[in-house]
């Protein structure tokens, strides 16, 4: 572990706020497929029906997006708090602080995650 208190709460702080951003952003578009989907009901055209059908399953598509990065906020947190933040959970070698401060949610070393990536391009 070689990150300090003070950067790891300077990552908790950045995550933090990141989370209580996507859940206003999620609540917003429930509020938003809620209208759509009220509109349509009121005009009662199959077109436009369909069509507020079509967008919803957008905006489920994004909702899943913004839950699963919600998750890994979450697991990441809980990271930073047990004290096995900042170190990569492949080979064990320290996270540079730079990496963390772009990627917070990073949980492997540049090459842990290079070398992954290309396993997963291989295996596509
Ligand atoms: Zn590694």
């Amino acid at each position: 572990m070689s990150l300090s208190a003070a950067e790891r709460q300077e990552l908790a702080k950045q995550l933090r706020e990141r989370a209580v951003a996507l859940r206003k952003e999620m609540e917003s578009k429930l509020d938003e497929a809620t209208d759509e989907a009220r509109d349509a009901g009121a005009r009662g055209d199959s077109g436009d029906r369909s069509f507020a059908a079509a967008e919803s399953e957008v905006d489920a598509g994004e909702a899943q997006r913004d839950q699963s990065e919600l998750g890994a906020i979450e697991r990441t947190l809980a990271r930073i708090e047990e004290g096995s933040y900042g170190v990569c959970i492949e080979c064990g070698a320290d996270i540079p602080i730079e990496r963390l401060r772009a990627q917070p949610l990073a949980s492997r070393c540049t090459k842990c995650q290079s070398d992954r990536e290309a396993r997963e391009a291989r295996l596509r």
